[in-house]
């Protein structure tokens, strides 16, 4: 982003300021605009050959963390089904974190570093379909978070009684900041084992449930398992002078353990202000279906930064209050109905932790459909009207600097426009299709049709085209991967309406719903200037504010 256009943009926020510089920040942080990619990014962001032979089946993480020394040391038994014969693993960690060992069948092997990728030569033939496992070591400082949770790895912080509150947070940056691991998204872990040990007289929280505390000396270890696949970068750790209080949800999929973990002098507020989580599960089991991890329980577990979407412990850090830092991103006073972090976070559940980007380039999944969760957290409790205030209201936040999609294999996201206005793309087809139920049951649809995987932008588009029965490519690819916004141009003369879309891809031709003397009525625009004729003189035309497009009387 140049400059002068970010002054611009900041300019026309002013009001927005203090919220626009986190949303700012966000734009330009983990959503950074690249244009040279190096060898790293793509040993990162592509399946290389180190990486394609095998598929992933259960990780032990097994670590130490030390508070007082910023330190951490430990192991990650890697469990995986061997897809073709090779003999050469890409196992990535990133620096100052040091991979120190690799041992298969009690065996030494050897590593070659390459940066944050360590290619370790396995002397064991590995057969195909047989499933085999190694341990890799490793220790030291991780990278501190700069800016959590944009600017990701381990905030080391303090809660004010002076107790360590440590968390872990690497959307984009990559699981790998902490941890050695298979750091794609494309390959998810089907199960794992989270082990973690903490001094004594704090609790580390991860995700999935709690199987057993052990007391080593003046040390305990927290053992937590997670049944479901989870991709890398919702792995969290948790470390703090934590309380627990829990409900039990009867949701669709029977009853749901909602546990909350808090510090200990928030406990009130959070019992008080955590009421909103069992509301939110019935918008969005309504709106998407099922919470997709009744085995894994979900937890809300207070984090010294503001927020991530950690599947099955969401984490939470709004300071127990509605809207976004007390803001509300719409400015219409919707935003201020529910607590947003609570409401965007936990809707990650559905769009990023069930369904998930095989390439980080297509992340729009995942921010999308969750921005657009908000509008409908609000249509199940306030109605129809209200969502539409908030997410057109939300508009003033986009920038049209970059395509939606970011760039494939370098680990690229695409721009920051991926949350509103990838949520007023879903609210413009939500009008196309002209049928509310049919639009729930798609949203489900893709909760079921896609559950517990990893996928592409094409099998969302695809899938979406096929059940609505329209054709959606120019639709998509206007809004996903151009920065045009679709301009409705139209000349009214006397009983003559003209009119045509401009700024369009090729062949884009969608409806639109206008009112032509107070009367409701689609138009049908091409490339091509079209004629609508009427028995008498058109005195106004007002297009549906509904669709995210832009207009032009000439
Ligand atoms: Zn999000």
């Amino acid at each position: 982003m140049s400059k002068s256009k970010q002054m611009i943009i900041r300019f026309r926020l002013l009001f927005l300021y203090s919220i626009l510089f986190s949303f700012v920040a966000h734009s330009q942080g983990l959503l950074q605009e690249k244009n040279h990619f190096t060898r790293q990014d793509t040993l990162r962001g592509s399946i290389t050959p180190e990486r394609a032979w095998w598929d992933l089946t259960y990780y032990h993480l097994d670590i130490t963390v030390n508070p007082d020394k910023k330190y951490i040391f430990g192991k990650n038994t890697i469990q995986y089904k061997v897809l073709e014969p090779y003999s050469i693993m890409q196992i990535d960690l990133q620096p100052p974190l040091t991979l120190t060992r690799a041992l298969q069948d009690g065996k030494e092997l050897q590593i070659k570093h390459d940066g944050n990728a360590h290619f370790i030569t396995l002397e064991t033939p590995q057969e195909p379909n047989t499933v085999n496992s190694l341990e890799v070591y490793y220790d030291g400082h991780p990278r501190e978070a700069v800016r959590a949770p944009w600017d990701g790895g381990i905030s080391w912080d303090k809660d004010i009684n002076g107790n360590h509150f440590v968390a872990s947070s690497c959307q984009g940056l990559g699981a790998s900041v902490w941890w050695p691991c298979k750091d794609h998204m494309y390959d998810e872990v089907d199960s794992m084992l989270i082990s973690v040990n903490v001094p004594s007289k704090l609790m580390n929280v991860s995700n999935g449930r709690l199987r057993k505390v052990e007391q080593i000396g003046d040390t305990k270890t927290y053992h937590w398992f997670v049944k479901s696949p989870i991709n890398n970068y919702g792995v969290n750790i948790n470390i703090g002078d934590y309380v627990n209080f829990s409900e039990v949800y009867d949701g669709q999929g029977g009853n749901l353990l909602m546990d909350y973990y808090v510090l200990k002098d928030n406990l009130e507020k959070a019992k008080v202000h955590f009421k909103e989580v069992p509301k939110m599960m019935e918008a969005f089991e309504h709106w998407f279906g099922q919470y997709p991890f009744y085995a894994d329980s979900f937890k809300l577990v207070e984090v010294p930064y503001l927020g991530m979407e950690h599947q099955s412990s969401v984490t939470y850090g709004n300071g127990y209050q509605n809207g976004y830092r007390g803001n509300d991103l719409s400015g219409t006073g919707w935003g201020l109905k529910f607590d947003f972090i609570i409401i965007h976070e936990a809707g990650h559940e559905w769009f990023a932790n069930n369904i998930t980007n095989k390439d980080i380039a297509d992340m729009w999944i995942h921010e999308s459909f969750t921005s657009y969760s908000e509008n409908l957290f609000l249509d199940y409790y306030y109605g129809k009207q209200a969502s539409a205030d908030y997410v057109i209201g939300t508009r003033k936040n986009i920038l049209n600097d970059r395509p939606l999609i970011g760039f494939y294999n370098v680990n690229h996201e695409g721009s920051g426009d991926m949350y509103y206005k990838g949520a007023n793309m879903l609210h413009t087809l939500r009008q196309l299709i002209e049928d509310d139920e049919k639009w729930r049951k798609i949203l489900i649809g893709l909760n079921t049709t896609f559950y517990h995987q990893t996928v592409t932008t094409k099998q969302i588009e695809d899938y979406i085209s096929k059940q609505t029965g329209y054709d959606l490519t120019e639709f998509f690819d206007q809004y996903l991967r151009t920065t045009m916004i679709p301009t409705l141009e139209y000349k009214i003369d006397g009983k003559n309406l003209k009119y045509r879309w401009t700024n369009i891809v090729d062949k884009f031709d969608m409806p639109i719903e206008v009112s032509i003397n107070k009367n409701k009525q689609w138009l049908y625009p091409k490339g091509e200037w079209e004629t609508l004729t009427l028995d008498e003189n058109i005195g106004s035309l007002e297009i549906d504010r509904d669709f995210y497009i832009s207009s032009k009387k000439i």
